[in-house]
């Protein structure tokens, strides 16, 4: 079994940035997650990094990673599925079959995308049903599609496919969006995007691929005729596995202190994975740093939120 002084799982804006601080402060740190960039990688267009006018994400987050690399961090690309207490800190079981040790740990596995749970959405996923606009929209291009959703994530999509598709229905089963007044004004003017309101989606139909939605509107069933279905109704948090270790919120969110802390001595946690309200990559960036120097604290035997943890730097 590897040994570390922190292990950080997801590599997010959260995990990645604990990662920087971790390693500047000479602890052996292991990255442990499913992919590199997690939710900031699937989209193209970051405008609010401070300090970055414009940045796709997989973009911003490759410099985090090769960032947080060049101090020594280690990132491997394996999920992790178990975490026990150990005596002297945690192990943890890799979805490849690896055990790791680490003697503090940083949970930042942020969160994932909610399903509509309809009749031919597991049949048509990837045959027309998907869930990440950044990633699958130019397969799309000069068609008629569909985006299901009404916070910023729906908005992002329908903006970037009013790029691609020829038309693209916006399907909310609210009269009212729930995102930045600005997308909505974006949406609004773009005559590409027919906006469905109040409707809720039944079915989603085909034969190979996608070719219609059955929507249950104000005035009826309608049969919208689409080739692509993009599923933006918000995202789910996968917290079952750390139940036991740490406390969570209604919601499923992870609970923490300013400083960071779980109800678990030495477990942090960062990011979209817990309870900090406002969930963006710079808010997770600057949790992923409060974590590792909280964790770096509490391997020094000083209390997590010791003054002298942001004096003392590294050059
Ligand atoms: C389409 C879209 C557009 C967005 N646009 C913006 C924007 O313009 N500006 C902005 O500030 N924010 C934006 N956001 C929000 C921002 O991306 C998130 O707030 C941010 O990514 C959260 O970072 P995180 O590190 O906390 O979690 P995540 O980004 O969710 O990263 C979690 C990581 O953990 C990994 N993981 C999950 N489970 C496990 C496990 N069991 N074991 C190991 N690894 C695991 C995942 O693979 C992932 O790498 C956007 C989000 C989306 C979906």
């Amino acid at each position: 079994m590897k040994n570390y002084d922190v292990i950080i799982v997801g590599a997010g804006a959260a995990g990645l940035s604990a990662a920087l601080y971790s390693t500047r402060r000479k602890l052996s740190t292991l990255v442990l997650s499913r992919d590199l960039g997690g939710q900031t990688a699937t989209t193209m267009d970051i405008e609010n990094y401070p300090g970055v006018d414009f940045s796709t994400g997989p973009d911003l987050m490759s410099r985090f990673a090769k960032q947080a690399q060049k101090f020594g961090a280690e990132i491997r690309l394996e999920g992790v599925t178990k975490i026990d207490k150990a005596e002297n800190g945690f192990v943890l079981l890799g979805e490849l079959g690896e055990e790791y040790h680490a003697k503090a740990l940083i949970l930042a596995f942020g969160k994932s995308h909610r399903h509509l749970d309809v009749p031919g959405e597991t049949e048509f996923m990837n045959k027309g049903v998907v869930y990440c606009a950044t990633c699958d929209a130019p397969l799309f291009e000069g068609k008629t599609v569909a985006v299901v959703g009404g916070g910023n994530s729906a908005m992002d999509a329908v903006i970037l496919l009013s790029k691609i598709a020829s038309k693209i229905y916006l399907i909310h089963r609210r009269n009212e969006f729930r995102a930045e007044e600005i997308l909505i004004d974006r949406v609004k003017a773009d005559s590409k995007i027919e906006l469905v309101l109040n409707s809720t989606v039944q079915e989603i139909k085909g034969d190979q691929f996608v070719n219609a939605v059955r929507v249950i509107t104000p005035t009826g069933p309608k049969e919208l005729p689409v080739e692509g279905v993009f599923v933006e109704v918000g995202q789910q948090i996968f917290t079952d596995f750390v139940k036991d270790l740490v406390q969570l919120n209604d919601a499923g969110e992870i609970m923490v202190d300013n400083f960071n802390q779980t109800s678990c001595s030495g477990l942090f946690a960062a990011g979209d994975v817990t309870i900090v309200p406002f969930k963006q990559t710079v808010i997770s960036a600057g949790e992923g740093a409060k974590a590792a120097l909280a964790a770096y604290n509490y391997l020094q035997g000083r209390h997590p939120g010791d003054r002298f943890a942001d004096q003392g730097y590294i050059k």
